[in-house]
């Protein structure tokens, strides 16, 4: 596979892709390792996580750069996301001492539950976030006890192979993690058909999730999904509606929009909406789109030429087009779309697109938000204090916030509701999606 950076068209690595054949070896390798990583006292394994953190630590800016050119993504995004590996991996790495069980109160003896790891974990990973997405599934999966086979995806596996050999280098055994750059029809299927492999971790598109379930079934394999969005920003009337105006490009065209939580449907109170537009076109016309190296660009450019042609196709007749480059690069230009009727309202574009529409009322707001299959994130725009936690409520998504745009902190659950995923990824409760639980009986009568 050659490795193009997205903002040069430059091939910069050339990659061989793993067979069916290789991915059996690496289960196999996986599952020898599992036998001696799940015996590491808890002790040993917090400090090998810590470890690895430390090599993250050190490497942090060599994984920006690669990031910067295998991704395309601006210096100041791929800086915190080097950053966010390095906490991931402190995070968990408190989790293996405190991966308690339980002591029930039972008539004849006692009850006891243990937390057990489930064994070889596959981690399907895209190729909008490589390598953050990688280790919020690796970290808490090796924390409790599992091994890893990661699949990064096809265009971007270049952080992913770097963040393996930190591992080794910290002092992780052979085969604990492994990386597989592969297609995903091929290594990632045999990933997900392989009766070898626990659990499959998968983030990507609801298509491909949809699949991944189905084949999961057949063996009644674990899942965790992280799939499409197309999530609201709901500005009342009430709100700063400076703020909100000014911060809502950045909600939906950070990473040039090929972000998951993108809130790419903004939803404004009637009253204010013509104000909300005018402004909102002030602040995309001031978006840098340019080369991702200069600190002050905002949005780099798009993965690939296939998929910009994809996200092309969504736009038809711009309310707004900002500017971009036009030499070598797949570059798009920030867009603003109004009305509800075409197809960039209701799919997922995954670039730098956004439909803004008007609402009557709060009961219209909640509807329009909750008009779609997907479910993952979304923000609520008001100072009425009430207001704010019935929409927040009634809002059928996953990560919500009002009065501002954060979604994602390791330390705080993340998923999807309806479609747009399964399962809950970081936060405290992690390891709960990498363990089983055991109960174990003791008769304490002779
Ligand atoms: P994709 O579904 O095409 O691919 C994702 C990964 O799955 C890649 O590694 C790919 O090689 C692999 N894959 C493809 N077909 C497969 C198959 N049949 N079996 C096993 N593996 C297979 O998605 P993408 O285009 O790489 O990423 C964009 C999508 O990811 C968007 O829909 C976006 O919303 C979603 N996403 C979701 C989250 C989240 O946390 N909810 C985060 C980031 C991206």
């Amino acid at each position: 596979m050659k490795i193009v950076n997205p903002a040069t068209e430059e091939v910069i690595a050339d990659i061989a892709l793993a067979d069916a054949a290789e991915v059996d070896r690496a289960v196999e390798r996986a599952r020898a390792a599992f036998r001696t990583w799940r015996e590491i006292s808890p002790g040993d394994r917090a400090r090998l996580l810590r470890a690895f953190a430390r090599q993250v630590e050190e490497h942090a800016e060599e994984l920006a750069q690669l990031e910067i050119t295998n991704s395309g993504h601006t210096v100041g995004n791929a800086r915190w996301e080097a950053g966010n590996v390095r906490d991931v991996l402190h995070f968990y790495a408190g989790a293996p001492e405190r991966n308690h069980g339980k002591q029930i109160p039972v008539p004849g003896g006692i009850d006891i539950t243990f937390q057990e790891p489930l064994g070889v974990v596959g981690v399907i990973v895209p190729w909008n976030f490589p390598m953050v997405i990688m280790m919020w599934g690796v970290a808490p999966a090796l924390a409790a006890g599992n091994t890893v086979i990661v699949k990064p995806a096809e265009w971007t596996p270049l952080t992913a192979l770097r963040l393996a050999e930190l591992a080794l280098a910290a002092g992780f055994p052979e085969g604990v993690l492994q990386v597989l750059p592969g297609a995903g029809e091929v290594a990632g299927t045999r990933l997900v058909d392989h009766p070898g492999v626990a659990k499959i971790v998968f983030t990507g598109s609801t298509e491909v999730g949809k699949q991944i379930a189905a084949k999961a079934a057949g063996q009644v394999k674990r899942v965790t999904l992280e799939l499409g969005g197309k999530s609201a920003n709901i500005v009342f009337a009430d709100s700063d509606l400076a703020k909100a105006a000014a911060s809502a490009p950045m909600a939906v065209f950070d990473n040039s929009g090929q972000d998951c939580c993108a809130r790419s449907r903004i939803l404004v109170e009637r009253s204010v909406y013509h104000e909300f537009l005018e402004r909102l076109t002030v602040a995309v016309r001031e978006l840098k789109v340019g080369d991702p190296r200069d600190p002050d660009t905002a949005l780099g450019p798009l993965i690939s030429a296939e998929h910009r042609e994809r996200v092309a196709s969504f736009v038809e007749s711009p309310y707004f087009q900002g500017e971009c480059p036009a030499g070598p690069g797949f570059w798009f230009p920030a867009t603003v779309l109004t009305g509800d009727e075409d197809r960039a309202f209701r799919e997922e574009v995954f670039g730098p697109v956004v439909s803004v529409v008007p609402f009557q009322d709060e009961a219209d707001a909640i509807a329009i938000a909750n008009d779609t299959p997907y479910g993952l994130s979304g923000s609520i725009w008001t100072r009425d204090v009430g207001r704010a936690l019935r929409v927040a409520r009634a809002v059928e998504a996953g990560n919500l916030s009002v009065n501002s745009h954060s979604s994602v902190r390791y330390w705080t659950p993340f998923g999807g509701f309806k479609q747009s995923g399964l399962g809950r990824e970081l936060g405290p409760d992690a390891l709960a999606a990498f363990t089983e639980t055991k109960n174990v009986f003791i008769a304490s009568e002779s």
